[in-house]
């Protein structure tokens, strides 16, 4: 088998499939076909290969790729070619991945669905009818449906691991500082956090350590040890200590996630691990927290589409003040609108200390929880989502539904900890997944016992 076989293949699939999915917005197919061919010529001349030879990869849209478009799936971003590669993108590079396409997502990464694309909405393959969840559904489905075995995501408040369990793949959101944001349009500067999408445990180690490590570009990127994550996947839980909250397991999660989860927990401990209910009390105040802070960051972040420097510039405006706000009004869709609204509120003056602070406070005591759980157990474990894949178009018009979704994922983005969903099962035909939840920087405890399920 040969690189432009692998290359070939992914293309083909795409041609079948795509239609119906509707993961990929663009395709980078002479490049890859080219590199390909580069790297099958390298396979007879040199003896040292990239960590991920002549791998076919998907990016999410919110990824820098240079001279390949870039639009985070908004009309703002619609003819944006970017000219420099973000950093995971150059780490791709190194290891000699083949960037074969762009993938879908919500609009600058907010929403649970997809359906929030302002170009079109990707379908769970399990089931079309359904989502892939999001926002980084392109990069889930893409990976569920065979089109390519690896993709990264992002993920802000669950949005690597809600599509993977919705799509039944591998999805992990690393430790914050774990990998550099550099060429990541920021949505949530301090809760974004790249992230692998893959068919297994094994394959998602191989993507984080190929992306991971500080990077000059990114202040926020810690200066931390990568270490040797395929070797911690030996299957040894013998002894490990489980957390599992019962705010996890509590109202609003349906019963046969509850029950999927129980499962895995008797798998774990038929291996010698052990688990005890514990309680993480400030989780009730998560999902507050999280949309004061995000939507905070994002009208901060996305004053920098104005219509000057990047992106839609209105045709209409006759002076600059109507310059900004047409182009904003006419680039940004109803999604984004909300959040910068409700960011720009929550920071006014005479609002900022009852809302942005108070959330900041409150931030700090959800990751006191955290610690002090980790100070008794390794990990903490949980389902991902508190229901399966839900209907296209049945939670659109009700955005507290919406964001109800995440309750699970977004306390691990406001903890900074890294987080995976692994599929646990089905409920009607649809992935359900188990989430496993690690201490700062411990990704490798988190994939020794994802990899247990293997
Ligand atoms: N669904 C959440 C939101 O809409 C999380 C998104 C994400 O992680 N990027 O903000």
């Amino acid at each position: 088998i040969t690189v432009s076989d692998l290359v070939d293949e992914s293309y083909k699939r795409i041609q079948e499939v795509d239609d119906k999915v509707g993961a990929f917005l663009a395709l980078n197919e002479d490049q890859a076909r080219t590199y390909a061919k580069e790297l099958d010529e390298a396979l007879n001349s040199r003896n040292e290969f990239g960590l991920l030879f002549g791998m076919p990869i998907g990016v999410k849209d919110n990824i820098v790729t240079k001279g390949l478009r870039t639009t985070c799936a908004s009309k703002i971003l619609e003819n944006f070619d970017p000219i420099y590669d973000a950093t995971v993108v150059k780490h791709l590079q190194n290891a000699e991945a083949v960037t074969i396409g762009k993938l879908n997502m919500d609009e600058f990464a907010m929403g649970s669905s997809t359906e929030n694309s302002s170009i079109k909405p990707t379908r769970n393959p399990w089931n079309l009818e359904t989502v892939p969840g999001g926002s980084s559904g392109g990069s889930a489905a893409a990976v569920a449906a065979g089109e390519v075995p690896f993709s990264l995501g992002s993920d802000t408040g669950g949005s690597i691991r809600q599509p993977a369990a919705f799509c039944g793949v591998v999805g992990l959101k690393p430790t914050y500082g774990r990998v550099s944001r550099f060429g990541l349009v920021a949505f949530a500067s301090s809760l974004d956090q790249i992230g692998p999408v893959t068919r297994s445990v094994e394959d998602n180690a191989f993507l984080l350590q190929a992306i991971s490590g500080v990077d000059e570009m990114d202040s926020t990127s810690a200066n931390v040890e990568v270490p040797d994550f395929l070797s911690s996947l030996t299957g040894d839980v013998k002894g490990l200590k489980i957390a599992v909250p019962k705010e996890y397991l509590g109202e609003g999660v349906n019963e046969e996630v509850k029950q999927s989860v129980l499962d895995a927990l008797k798998v774990l401990e038929g291996l010698g691990a052990t688990w005890e209910e514990v309680s993480l009390p400030h989780s009730k105040y998560a999902l507050a927290t999280y949309y004061l802070l995000s939507s905070s960051e994002a009208s901060a972040n996305l004053a920098r589409f104005d219509g000057v420097r990047y992106g839609h510039r209105s045709d209409n405006a006759e002076n600059l003040i109507e310059l900004y706000k047409q182009s904003r009004a006419e680039g940004f869709g109803n999604e984004v609108k909300r959040r910068i609204m409700l960011g720009t509120y929550a920071l006014s003056s005479g609002y900022y200390d009852a809302y942005y602070k108070k959330a900041q406070k409150v931030r700090t005591l959800i990751k006191k929880d955290f610690e002090d759980v980790f100070e008794k157990y390794d990990v903490i474990i949980g389902p991902t989502t508190p229901t399966p894949a839900f209907k296209i178009g049945e939670n659109v018009k009700d955005p507290m539904t919406m964001y109800a979704n995440d309750i699970l994922t977004i306390p691990v983005n406001l903890a900074g900890v890294p987080g995976i969903s692994v599929p646990c099962g089905l409920s009607n035909g649809l992935p359900l997944g188990l989430q496993i939840i690690g201490k700062h920087f411990d990704e490798s405890t988190v994939y020794r016992v994802a990899h247990a399920f293997e």
